[in-house]
């Protein structure tokens, strides 16, 4: 019998994955492989934690084990689910696909549970495929790929060009469970994460898109995103979207042209998205009646630092004010915003990180209900930054599975040391959420005996950040022993709730 599955195995993204998003890259994958006459097997082990079992039972009528990674955490779980494939079966082709695969590609194949590579937008690159393992081929012929040839070594095969994502198959909605992605949020009771374009005309140096898609944008049409939008409302009961794309606002008279047609259908919803600040100053009013009639209720923004001489050095093309800027104006168009923010940066990370601070409340302290949090700075291979981190004394890890520990949560830089770190953990964690609350913590300082104790660490907390004092962190010390030696342990106050 001919064998006809694809298993696509999505790796969990965090230790503990609580939020679950839609696998949207997995999802259009699926759909074009069912486009292209094949079965689909999603197995997302942020699910099916368990996915030995599943992965054993279909091995006998898998065509071919996709593994979508990021670089990092994603990983980890990426291998050892192609180890299990190939131990059931040496001969399944193992293919990986999505950031990692494609920065890497050839360090990648050195795994031996992997044989292929996909670079770049995998739709086309995978229906290619497998047509050659299921009616033999070469695979030479197939652009965009890297693989081992029979004595182990690896062939990269020139790029594949940028193809218009409407090219692609229509969504399957039912190549996954979307309802176990639909979760409460901020935007709704039942959120979803979408997605209507691909790509970016921008470079920022320490951004992995630009160098995934070569600076290139498409969109889908806007038939088929209201098409798409329209499912999801009356199918699945949608009541709020997040629009993860790399770039949304690239095409003003694409938005105005999904805004508009969302009102004249009477689409009811909230939504969310990304923008870069320069774009988001140069919308015009009408643009922004729009966004708020459509029910746009929120837009991230990459403001990614407070530190000027960052911001130059990642080419962001802003400068510091226009984030205050970009600020007041979705302020006053009554669009909350949130700002993406990093922290540790080679050039001087001291700098930056009080420098992003001032940020942080200068902006809390006009505009309390927008959000700003700062992450570390993690270098990615293959982004413009990458070689100016290696002269700071970066060492790359020599191997895929190395690249399993690369995080956002582990000193990886060899700039910031554990002083540092502490430091930035505690502003996440504690110094930051108590000084500038969000709503359910606003809440909970207004009521009984714990209140007490949140409006005495907000005063303290705003005090030190305004103030730019952080040394001594007495207070975390103290609340840390608090919480976690005593009151998890004799179950005191169940109700109350330190930020971790
Ligand atoms: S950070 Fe945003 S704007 Fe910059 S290259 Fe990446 S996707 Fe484009």
């Amino acid at each position: 019998m001919k064998k006809d599955l694809v298993v696509l195995f999505y790796p969990k993204t965090e230790p503990d994955n609580i939020y679950r998003n839609l696998p949207i890259s997995i999802l259009k994958l699926a759909s074009q492989v069912i486009a292209s006459g094949y079965r689909v097997r999603v197995v997302d082990s942020r699910i099916e934690e368990d996915y030995e079992p599943v992965i054993r039972q279909i091995a006998g009528e898998t065509l071919c084990f996709g593994v979508s990674a990021m670089t990092g955490f994603q990983i980890n779980h990426g291998i050892k689910a192609s180890e299990i494939a190939k131990r059931i079966n040496h001969d399944i082709p193992v293919v990986w696909g999505g950031w990692h695969a494609s920065l890497l590609p050839s360090q990648t194949l050195e795994n031996d549970f992997i044989d292929i590579a996909v670079i770049g937008q995998g739709e086309r690159t995978l229906s290619e495929l497998l047509g050659v393992l299921a009616n033999g081929g070469d695979f030479k012929n197939i652009s965009g790929i890297a693989f081992k040839d029979q004595n182990g070594a690896v062939i990269q095969n020139t790029c594949r060009r940028f193809e218009d994502i409407d090219n692609f198959a229509p969504v399957n909605f039912e190549a996954i469970n979307i309802d176990k992605y639909i979760n409460e949020s901020e935007l709704g009771k039942r959120t979803i994460s979408w997605n209507t374009s691909q790509g970016c005309p921008f470079c920022c140096g320490f951004c992995c898109t630009p160098v995934l898609y070569g600076r290139n944008w498409a969109s889908l049409s806007v038939e088929r995103i209201l098409g798409e939008i329209e499912t999801l409302i009356s199918r699945f009961n949608v009541d709020s979207i997040l629009f993860a794309e790399d770039n949304f606002f690239t095409n003003r008279e694409r938005v105005s042209a999904i805004c508009t047609e969302i009102v004249k259908r009477k689409l009811k919803f909230h939504w969310s998205t990304d923008g870069r600040i320069d774009q988001i100053l140069r919308l015009e009013p009408e643009l922004f009646s729009l966004l708020n009639e459509s029910g746009c209720h929120k837009i991230y923004l990459g403001a990614e630092s407070g530190d000027q001489d960052v911001l130059n050095l990642i080419d962001k093309k802003i400068k510091r004010e226009d984030t205050y800027k970009a600020v007041d104006l979705l302020g006053r168009h009554n669009i909350k915003a949130e700002l993406f923010l990093m922290v540790g940066f080679p050039l001087n990370p001291k700098k930056d990180l009080n420098e992003t601070l001032k940020m942080i409340s200068g902006i809390k302290r006009n505009y309390p209900n927008h959000q700003a949090t700062p992450f570390l700075y993690t270098p990615y291979p293959g982004t413009k930054l990458f070689d100016l981190a290696k002269n700071y004394g970066l060492r790359p890890p020599g191997s895929l599975r190395a690249w399993g520990n690369w995080s956002l949560l582990a000193p990886i830089s060899p700039w910031i040391d554990k002083s540092y770190l502490d430091r930035v953990n505690r502003l996440v964690k504690f110094y930051l959420p108590f000084a500038y609350p969000s709503d359910s913590l606003r809440k909970r300082m207004e009521k009984g005996v714990s209140g007490y104790f949140y409006r005495i660490m907000h005063r303290i907390a705003k005090f030190r950040i305004e103030k730019n004092i952080l040394i001594f962190p007495i207070e975390w010390q103290v609340v840390k022993f608090i919480y976690y030696k005593v009151m998890l342990r004799y179950n005191i106050f169940k109700n109350l709730s330190v930020p971790r």
